[in-house]
């Protein structure tokens, strides 16, 4: 009996294997060039099997959500690990963490998520100048420290086609984008370049703190949105073909931008204002305009920007508390909103309320406009989407709330990956004309 288990197990054992090469072969589409395209990586669904079986159990919905999840290019615009690789001395992205952190590479392979831009943040803290330069270039040594070795799964990319042959194989495609526009110190356009040489693609123009040439969000502003120099910045990043990300930026430097930029632009970490009213996220107004020029907004999941529990009377008590108690200091933000919500009992942000700041912003702006920039390792999580591996939730729950598939290609990843493809087509327009 035992001898014929055994021989059961060596007889299927190389099926399985050609089976999983030959879904992967048939993954792969013959033209990967025109943006049109809906894009495929080659994974396949790395959800274990069990949670599998038990989702399609539970709504046989799952078992096209699955196959959709892993087959679509998955890519996140935001994902700060790169802080904890140089904080955390037991942090090691190939190994697998509890939760949290949200992310490491096999929860990356478990969750479908192909490609993401990794924030190398730089906090409020450093002062403009050498320090920020400094303390960004220390993120990016570390970062492709903990990628050495790693190459046979997960490779920095640099350009969509880095990213369609990274993942085409199922690999994972790191992308370097700079939280906090004051490490482009006073912005330095000499600067700018060398970042780009470090395979820097996308910089948001301030983090909370307002800094030599832009207002943020989060502090008393300065300018009135850019001055003269952050929209030369904004010009130079588009001949380079560095994405400009809005998020963060107060609302006079969104629109001086987008009067400057001859390349869409992204908010790489946003969600709506008019859900939960907050700063940090974007009104109607902004979602509009952002997407008639080809932008994308991706979805912030953080719990307090996206919980509609945060109604604008909430909300209004948290302004009232930073004025009265904190003398207008916004970076106080965040801990005033905790207090406030413990205060109120009111619920924790969860997956569905990201589903609805997805769904109100394809509404408003159109399906191609949206994306996701979940925050990971940057901020609280929504009960729902605890860490990386509950991304194929999303996918399923788009699928519920009436998107077609390749509306859902579109959200995982397909129009980011298209955001990108078009600056980087400006970039070189830009740099053939005099
Ligand atoms: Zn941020």
């Amino acid at each position: 009996m035992l001898r014929l288990f055994i021989l059961l197990i060596v007889w299927t054992l190389p099926a399985c294997h050609a089976q999983v090469l030959w879904r992967s072969k048939r993954n792969i589409p013959l033209t990967q060039d025109s943006p049109d395209v809906p894009f495929r990586d080659g994974g396949k669904a790395a959800m274990p099997r069990s949670q599998q079986l038990a989702l399609i159990r539970e709504d046989p919905l799952w078992r096209k959500a699955i196959a959709l999840h892993y087959d679509a290019l998955v890519m996140d615009g935001h994902i700060d690990v790169p802080t904890l690789m140089v904080s955390d001395p037991n942090y090691q992205f190939r190994r697998r963490h509890k939760t949290p952190p949200h992310v490491d590479l096999p929860r990356m392979v478990e969750g479908g998520l192909d490609a993401a831009f990794f924030s190398i943040y730089v906090g409020a803290e450093y002062p403009e100048g050498r320090e920020s330069i400094n303390r960004a270039k220390e993120e990016i040594f570390y970062l492709r420290r903990q990628l050495e070795g790693l190459e046979d799964s997960v490779r920095i990319a640099t350009s969509v086609a880095d990213i369609r042959n990274i993942t085409r194989t199922g690999k994972k495609a790191i992308l370097l984008g700079i939280e906090g526009g004051h490490a482009i110190a006073n912005a330095d356009l000499e600067v700018l370049r060398n970042f780009y040489n470090e395979g820097i693609r996308y910089i948001t123009l301030s983090h909370v703190n307002t800094n030599s040439f832009a207002d943020a969000s989060q502090s008393p502003p300065k300018w009135g949105g850019l001055n003269e120099a952050g929209r030369n910045l904004v010009r130079e990043m588009n001949r380079l073909g560095i994405l400009v990300d809005l998020s963060h930026v107060a609302d006079s430097t969104f629109w001086d931008a987008l009067a400057v930029s001859k390349s869409p632009m992204i908010a790489s970490h946003s969600s709506a204002r008019v859900l939960t009213e907050n700063v940090r996220n974007m009104t109607d107004d902004m979602i509009r305009a952002l997407g008639q020029r080809g932008g994308v907004v991706m979805v912030n999941f953080m719990e307090s920007v996206v919980n509609r529990q945060f109604t604008k009377a909430v909300m209004e008590e948290v302004y009232e508390r930073l004025r009265n108690d904190y003398n207008n200091n916004y970076y106080m933000m965040w801990q005033v909103i905790s207090m406030v919500q413990r205060e109120k009992g009111l619920r924790p942000g969860n997956l569905d309320d990201v589903i609805a700041h997805i769904v109100h912003i394809a509404h408003i702006a159109g399906v191609d406009h949206v994306g996701l920039g979940s925050d990971f390792d940057g901020a609280t999580m929504p009960d729902g989407l605890e860490d990386v591996t509950k991304l194929p939730y999303i996918t399923y729950k788009l699928l519920k709330a009436g998107f077609s598939e390749a509306e859902v290609r579109k959200i995982l990843g397909g129009n980011s990956l298209r955001v990108l493809a078009e600056a980087e087509r400006i970039a070189a327009s830009l740099k053939a004309s005099p």
